[in-house]
C-alpha cells in the first residue's frame, strides 16, 4: 500500500460540510491516533487560528460527541489556518510552503463545485497535485457531460489512484453490509431474483427541509441530491451479480454492470413533489420547479430482475428520517392458507437493523395466519459503528479506494436519471410532514 497521508488540507473549512461532518470525523480520528501532524484549513474568510479552533470545538459539541479536552487539544495543536483567494496563485504558493515536507498531502474539496476548477488548477500549477491526493464530494457534476468533464479535469491534474470520490453512503456500515447479507446467507441468496421477489422499494426520507440552505438546494433538487447517487448506489448493491472475488475491482465491475442494465428513468413513471412553503424560502427562484420529493420506478433489464420494479423515493419534510429497503417476496404457491407476502426490511440509517415479516398461526381452534416481525436491532448487540466520514477520511489517507464511488458507476447513474432532470413542469405540492404528493403513493 502507498504511504499514508501526512497532512490533510480542508478547502472550504468555514462551510457546512466541514462543521457537520469533517471536524467531528477528525476529532474521532485524533482519539484513535489516526490524524496526521498537519491539518490545514483553507477559505476565503480571514479566520485566524483561534477562530478555526473555536469552529472545530463547536462542531464536535454539536455533533453530540463527548469532548475530551486532551484529545481536542491534540487536534487543535495540529491545525493551522490559511486564508486566500482560490483563484490567486499566491494562495497555493503559501500552501506549498506549509506543506514543504509533506510527502502525500490529502486535499479535501469541501467547496461548491463552481470552485473546483480554480482549486484543481491552483494545486496543479503549484506542483502540489503531483504528490497529493484529492477528495471530491457528490454530486460529481451536474449531469453526464459535466461529470465527464469533471473527471477529465481531475485526471488531468492528479494520478487516477489519487482521486477519491465520496458518496458517503458507501462508508455507512449498514449499507456496506448489504452485499454480505445477500451473498452470505444461503436462504436469501437463493431467493434473490424475479422468481421469488415481487418488488424492491428504497426510501430515503428526511424529516427536515432545506435547513436554511434553500439557495443552494434550489439548483440541485432531490434527484441530484439523493436519487442519482445514494439511492442508485444502494440499488447497485441490492441488484448486482455476485462479484468474481472480494477485490474492489470485482465489486466495481459488478456494480457498473448492473447499473448499465438499468433502463433510463421515465417522466411517465416519476412523480416529483415540492413541500408547501418551499418557494417562500430565501434563495428559491420564483415559480421554482425544483423537486424536494421524487418517487420513480426503475427497471433492470436482465435475467435476474426482468419484471421486478425497483420503487425509489426520497423527500424532504417527510414524517420521519429514515433510509430503508423493503424487499417484497412473492406469496407462497400454496393455496391452503391465505397469507400475506413476506417482507424483508433493512433499516439502514440510525438504529439500523433487519426485520422479516413471517406468517404464524393465530392462537385458536382455526388455523388462521397472522403476520409477526422477526426483528434484529443491531445497535443492541453490535459494537458502536464508526461514522461514515470518519471511515472514509481514514481510508483516503491510506489510499484505500474500496469504499469510494467509481467513475463507471457514476456515469451510469447520470445516464439513468437524465430523462427526469430539470423538468420544467409538473412538480406537485405536498403538505410538510407527509409522505409527498398523493400520486407519490401510487406512481407505480
Ligand atoms: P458551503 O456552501 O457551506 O461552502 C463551503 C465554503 O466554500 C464556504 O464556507 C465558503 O467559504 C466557500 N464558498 C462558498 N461559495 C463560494 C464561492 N462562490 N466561491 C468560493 N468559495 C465559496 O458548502 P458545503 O460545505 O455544504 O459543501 C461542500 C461540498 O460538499 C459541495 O461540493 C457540496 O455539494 C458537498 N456536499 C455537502 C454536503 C453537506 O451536508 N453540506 C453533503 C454532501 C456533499 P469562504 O467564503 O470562507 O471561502
Amino acid at each position: 500500500m502507498d504511504v499514508r497521508s501526512d497532512a490533510v488540507v480542508l478547502f472550504g473549512v468555514t462551510g457546512d460540510l466541514v462543521s457537520k461532518k469533517l471536524f467531528p470525523a477528525l476529532y474521532e480520528l485524533t482519539r484513535r491516533g489516526r490524524v496526521p501532524s498537519r491539518v490545514i484549513g483553507v477559505a476565503r474568510s480571514p479566520w485566524d487560528h483561534q477562530q478555526l479552533v473555536t469552529a472545530a470545538r463547536k462542531a464536535v459539541t454539536e455533533a453530540g460527541l463527548d469532548l475530551d479536552e486532551a484529545v481536542f487539544e491534540d487536534l487543535s495543536a495540529r491545525m493551522t489556518m490559511l486564508s486566500g483567494d482560490y483563484a490567486a496563485p499566491g494562495t497555493y504558493e503559501r500552501l506549498a510552503g506549509a506543506l514543504a515536507d509533506a510527502e502525500r498531502p490529502l486535499f479535501y474539496l469541501a467547496i461548491p463545485p463552481a470552485v473546483f476548477d480554480a482549486v484543481v488548477s491552483g494545486l496543479s500549477g503549484s506542483g502540489l497535485a503531483d504528490r497529493g491526493r484529492v477528495v471530491v464530494e457528490k454530486p460529481f457534476g451536474h449531469d453526464l457531460p459535466s461529470s465527464h468533464a469533471l473527471n477529465e479535469r481531475l485526471t488531468g491534474a492528479f494520478a487516477p489512484e489519487s482521486i477519491f470520490r465520496i458518496d458517503h453512503y458507501l462508508g455507512k456500515e449498514p449499507i456496506e453490509g448489504l452485499s454480505l447479507f445477500r451473498f452470505g446467507n444461503r436462504v436469501f441468496e437463493q431467493l434473490w431474483n424475479r422468481e421469488h421477489i415481487a418488488s424492491i422499494q428504497v426510501t430515503v426520507a428526511e424529516k427536515f427541509g432545506t435547513q436554511g440552505r434553500a439557495g443552494f438546494y434550489d439548483n440541485v433538487g432531490a434527484i441530484r441530491d439523493v436519487l442519482q447517487n445514494h439511492i442508485l448506489q444502494v440499488v447497485a448493491l441490492l441488484a448486482m451479480e455476485p462479484p468474481a472475488d472480494a477485490s474492489q475491482e470485482a465489486f466495481q465491475a459488478a456494480e457498473a454492470e448492473v447499473l448499465s442494465q438499468a433502463l433510463a428513468l421515465s417522466p411517465e413513471t416519476t412523480v416529483r413533489g415540492q413541500y408547501e412553503g418551499y418557494r417562500d424560502e430565501t434563495g428559491v427562484k420564483p415559480g421554482s420547479q425544483t423537486e424536494t420529493f421524487v418517487a420513480t420506478r426503475l427497471t433492470i433489464d436482465n435475467d435476474r430482475w426482468a419484471g421486478v420494479p425497483f420503487l425509489l423515493r426520497t423527500g424532504k419534510s417527510m414524517p420521519g428520517t429514515a433510509t430503508e429497503v423493503v424487499v417484497e417476496f412473492r406469496p407462497p404457491d400454496t393455496t391452503v392458507y391465505p397469507v400475506a407476502a413476506n417482507l424483508l426490511r433493512f433499516r439502514l440509517g440510525k438504529n439500523d437493523g433487519i426485520s422479516l415479516s413471517a406468517q404464524v398461526k393465530t392462537p385458536g381452534t382455526e388455523v388462521v395466519a397472522q403476520t409477526v416481525e422477526l426483528n434484529a436491532d443491531f445497535d443492541s448487540f453490535l459494537e458502536p459503528r464508526r461514522e461514515a466520514y470518519e471511515r472514509l477520511l481514514d481510508d483516503a489517507m491510506d489510499a484505500d479506494h474500496t469504499r469510494f464511488a467509481r467513475v463507471a458507476a457514476i456515469e451510469q447513474e447520470w445516464r439513468i436519471v437524465d430523462p427526469i432532470l430539470d423538468l420544467t413542469t409538473g412538480v406537485q405540492e405536498y403538505p410538510q410532514g407527509t409522505w409527498g404528493p398523493a400520486d407519490g403513493e401510487t406512481w407505480h
